[in-house]
């Protein structure tokens, strides 16, 4: 059983102060574009347009699996030989691809033009783009643009960046009166539709009325943000989203990611806190699906408990699942591999870390990789391009992309996220039976 530790008793403790390997070699990661995967299922009248290449059209459409009896709310304009060569116009190419496409897809009520690598290279201009079709299209069409672009990315950043993109058309909320309490909730980060049921239920149930999501399932029901606003992130990959929230005078509230049975309690208290629910009020609000979590989580820990666990850098949620693997699942951590460091965000995780942790930052591939294999740890989690080769090297792997695909956070996913780590192990003990 894990034991929930009050926010403010965790500040400074941990592996707050330890130091961080920082590499800045050859890295192994997929590019922003692969969010549109999980946000083409979240924003249901939103379309992204990627402006790219033949291989930026794979990559989506192998990731996001072939939808055949299905209209997809994505899709590639291909930016071909004579665009690169500066043969032909892109923007009118560009302009002939949306008028077509509105044209034949009334329910689009949000177009992202998203950016690539090759429409950066031929040095694009997408926000132009977006003010110009926006002039041309509104108040039906909305659109706007972000770069899912490879260089020097990673594949979570796609989100951060869709979601920068949308703040400066949020609605603003009036300024409270002086000393007044926040008069909403804004839950930022995409979660997937049943999970998002049950915070707003867990949430309601305490008090706390005014519970937004962003981004919001209707793009014309996107939330009002301001100084009335407290915010809680969902995701730990929204480093530029934050940044905006803060510029517009929201209030970020610290709190662990809402990850296991121990990180939704904490992420929920720090809401309560901010609303001032009465902690009898909370306890009989989450006891019953505490106690779901931490049955669910108990038939994993016996697997996993005293196994050890590498994290390559990858989804940026390393850091999060590595507190929930140790403290809720007992498991022992070799290494645990973030792309960036976010102090500020990570703060209340790196507290709930041990002390002597190998926290790295940044990739410097064949490094990692030795040091890895000098680990011999018992699972990794890593990226798509490392795991076949160290399958093949007789490691058991899982991959990063799949945690973020999967509905994972709350307490319901409790049991949902402890198998994704449990189920390689024990596939592994199959085949060796
Ligand atoms: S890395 Fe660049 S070229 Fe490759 S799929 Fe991503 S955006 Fe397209």
């Amino acid at each position: 059983m894990s034991t929930v530790i009050p926010i403010q008793t965790a500040a400074a403790t941990g592996c707050q102060t330890a130091p961080v390997l920082v590499e800045r070699g050859q890295r192994e990661v997929f590019c922003g574009l692969t969010g549109i995967i999980w946000l083409h299922r979240k924003i249901q009248d939103a379309f992204f347009l990627v402006v790219g290449s033949r291989t930026c059209a794979h990559l989506i459409q192998s990731a996001a699996g072939v939808m055949i009896f299905a209209e997809p709310r994505f899709g590639t304009a291909i930016i071909d030989e004579r665009d690169l060569a500066g043969l032909a116009d892109a923007n009118e190419e560009l302009d002939r691809v949306v008028q077509q496409l509105l044209a034949r897809r009334p329910d689009i009520k949000l177009l992202f033009l998203v950016g690539s690598c090759p429409s950066e290279v031929i040095k694009l201009d997408l926000s132009r783009a977006a003010q110009r079709l926006t002039s041309q299209y509104l108040p039906d069409v909305r659109v706007l643009n972000y770069s899912g672009s490879g260089i020097e990315t990673t594949f979570t950043q796609g989100e951060d960046a869709c979601l920068a993109s949308l703040l400066p058309v949020l609605p603003r909320s009036p300024a409270p009166a002086p000393g007044a309490a926040p008069a909403q909730l804004l839950i930022v980060g995409t979660l997937a539709d049943v999970v998002e049921d049950q915070m707003r239920k867990l949430l309601n149930g305490m008090g706390i009325a005014q519970v937004a999501f962003f981004p919001p399932r209707k793009s014309r029901a996107m939330p009002q943000v301001g100084p009335d606003t407290v915010y809680l992130l969902a995701q730990p990959f929204l480093a530029d989203t934050a940044r905006g929230l803060d510029a517009m005078g929201a209030r970020r509230l610290g709190a662990p990611f809402p990850l296991g049975s121990e990180g939704t309690t904490l992420w929920l208290q720090a809401a309560a806190q901010a609303f001032g629910v009465p902690q009898a009020r909370f306890e009989e609000v989450t006891a019953a699906p505490r106690a779901r979590a931490e049955q669910s989580l108990g038939r994993h820990r016996t697997a996993l408990t005293g196994k050890r666990i590498f994290f390559f850098p990858d989804s940026q949620l390393e850091i999060p699942l590595a507190r929930f693997v140790q403290r809720e699942l007992g498991m022992d951590l070799c290494e645990v591999g973030t792309p960036y460091l976010h102090r500020q965000q990570m703060e209340p995780e790196l507290a709930l870390l041990p002390a002597n942790t190998r926290l790295s930052e940044g990739q410097d591939v064949e490094k990692q990789l030795d040091r890895c294999r000098q680990d011999q740890p018992d699972l990794v989690v890593c990226g798509l391009g490392l795991a076949n080769p160290l399958e093949a090297e007789g490691m058991s792997t899982k991959w990063a992309i799949e945690l973020v695909f999967t509905p994972i956070q709350g307490y319901e996913q409790a049991g949902d996220l402890a198998n994704l780590f449990s189920r390689p192990l024990a596939r592994k003990l199959k085949l060796v039976a």
